[in-house]
């Protein structure tokens, strides 16, 4: 039952020590100039980890200085794509070696179950390194055919220093889904890891060097939002910052990009994903793909089904399922092989989600199952159904970032194609249906980066996905996340005395 383990990790696994918790700024590890540090917290208990450095203005200047200098006179932009193809499929063979460790990691400061990370996120870092691993050499323009007098041809040239800004609910994921284009690219980088999640991306900056990746190329600076973050995306010197979190700070990170000296700018930001369910579908597979789309991962997913659409006929079975689904659900320890739900990734979030679980209650949705905190300690939450949600609810409008499903009763097509646009995100949507017609009908009308049919949740390095509306711009993922980190220089040359 939902109410889950309780028992300590010490059963499961062993934690191994934490061998990075310095900044890393020019290819090694140094401490902050204030010596400064914060908390590393293990969600399982809220306590800590460990301390690591944490980093601000200062130390954003010089991890900048370092990838200026790499970027400007380094070898990293100047190696042949192949060259710098050869040395990502190295740094993804080093994950590989390092995957126990490095789920381990993840497991223990995010919360988020050890198999997960360990047969999933970690692998999938591998896997996108070696996808722009291969695109590396691969960089090309096109030939112009100008006016009369006139040839040109384009030039494909790395964006240049990149300053990376993550959220914590896929520390590796997000790593690596800016880094690997980016380097395969041939810029230079300046990840801020979120403070929640400080660890792996320094374990990932140590097996970049072991890689072969040249001191400056890669660095790390951990610290807070307001003041490592914020010096990022106002940095003089930094030439595009991708950002992934929520669309309040993605605004901001915006506006000081147009403040200081207007660097790109891609933004990730959040959703609040409709999934939609017709009458014909298969009661067992639909309830799966909407149980799984919001309760994976706790929740903390940006493109997770928080908005359940059924239609009416279909409807009865549909909330029967799922109710069956999250009694048998296991909230628990991570490292346990039966639990299905860790804990939520920090304090502040787990406030936040039960105080949305508070608004349900209060503006009369019917909470079908859940809505309570589980345990004095650490932040676990049951997974938590409301039916009978409306649109101008709060918990239909918001992001909530927690293992909270809405669920909505439809009568037609046009009707749930109406409701599920109404909204201001556009991350994701799913449609399940056997009917083409109407399958195809809903993903051309729903306005999201990315619809899955008759599945839900399943991304692909080869597959770009991003926001429309306020969800945000920029893709991730296949070539077009690898054109963000390109740019284009035309060469113009005259033609003397040709007819042509
Ligand atoms: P956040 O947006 O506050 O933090 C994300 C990153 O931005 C962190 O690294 C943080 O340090 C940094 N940051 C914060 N303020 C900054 C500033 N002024 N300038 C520059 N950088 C700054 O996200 P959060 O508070 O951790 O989570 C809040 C909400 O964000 C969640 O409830 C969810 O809605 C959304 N979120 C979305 C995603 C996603 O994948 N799209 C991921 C995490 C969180």
């Amino acid at each position: 039952h939902c109410n889950g383990s309780s028992q300590s990790s010490e059963s499961f696994v062993n934690i191994p020590p934490i061998k990075f918790t310095k900044l890393f700024i020019d290819g090694n590890f140094v401490d902050s100039v204030s010596g400064k540090t914060f908390e590393a917290i293990d969600p399982r208990s809220g306590e800590a980890i460990t301390r690591v450095s944490e980093g601000d203005k200062e130390d954003v200047d010089l991890a900048v200085k370092a990838a200026r200098l790499a970027f400007d006179n380094g070898p990293w932009p100047r190696l042949s794509g192949s060259e710098r193809g050869r040395i990502l499929m190295k740094f993804a063979d080093l994950i590989e070696q390092n995957i126990e460790e490095l789920a381990t990691l993840e497991a223990i400061n995010g919360g988020k179950l050890f198999s997960l990370c360990k047969f999933m996120e970690v692998p999938g870092a591998a896997m996108t390194l070696r996808y722009y691993a291969g695109a590396a050499d691969k960089i090309y323009g096109t030939v112009l055919k100008l006016s009369k007098g006139l040839q040109g041809y384009t030039l494909r040239e790395p964006i240049g220093v990149v300053g990376a800004i993550l959220p914590w609910n896929f520390p590796t994921t997000m790593f690596f889904i800016k880094a690997a284009p980016a380097l395969a690219a041939g810029c230079t980088m300046v990840v801020k890891p979120a403070e929640q999640t400080p660890l792996s991306a320094l374990y990932y900056a140590h097996l970049a060097k072991l890689a072969g990746i040249p001191d400056g190329v890669v660095n790390v600076v951990n610290g807070f939002g307001e003041t490592a973050g914020a010096a990022i995306s106002s940095h003089m010197d930094i030439d595009k910052v991708s950002f992934t979190g929520s669309t309040e700070v993605g605004r901001k990170i915006m506006m000081a990009a147009a403040a200081s000296n207007l660097k790109r700018v891609s933004l990730e930001l959040g959703g609040k994903s409709p999934l939609l369910i017709f009458d014909d579908a298969d009661v067992d597979e639909a309830a799966k793909f909407a149980f799984d789309g919001i309760f994976t991962s706790k929740g903390e997913i940006c493109v997770a089904s928080s908005r359940i659409y059924v239609q009416e006929g279909i409807y009865d079975k549909i909330v029967n399922k799922l109710i069956e689904k999250a009694n048998a659900w296991v909230v628990g320890d991570p490292f346990d092989p039966q639990v299905n739900q860790g804990p939520q990734t920090d304090k502040n979030q787990f406030e936040k989600i039960l105080s949305y679980i508070e608004h349900g209650k209060r503006e009369g949705a019917t909470l079908l199952t859940g809505g309570n905190r589980i345990g004095q300690k650490g932040y676990y939450i049951q997974p938590t159904i409301f039916a009978d949600v409306k649109e101008d609810m709060i918990i239909a409008k918001e992001e909530i970032f927690g293992p909270v499903m809405s669920l909505m009763k439809f009568k037609t097509m046009e009707e749930a194609i109406k409701r599920a646009n109404d909204t201001t995100y556009g991350l994701a949507a799913g449609v399940i249906t056997k009917d083409l017609n109407v399958a195809n009908t809903v993903l051309r009308s729903i306005r999201a980066g990315v619809v899955w049919m008759n599945c839900y949740l399943l991304l692909d390095v080869g597959c770009p996905y991003g926001g429309y509306k306020m969800s945000g711009f920029g893709r991730e993922n296949g070539m077009d996340s690898f054109n963000e980190y390109l740019q284009t220089k035309s060469v113009v040359t005259p033609i003397h005395d040709s007819p042509w």
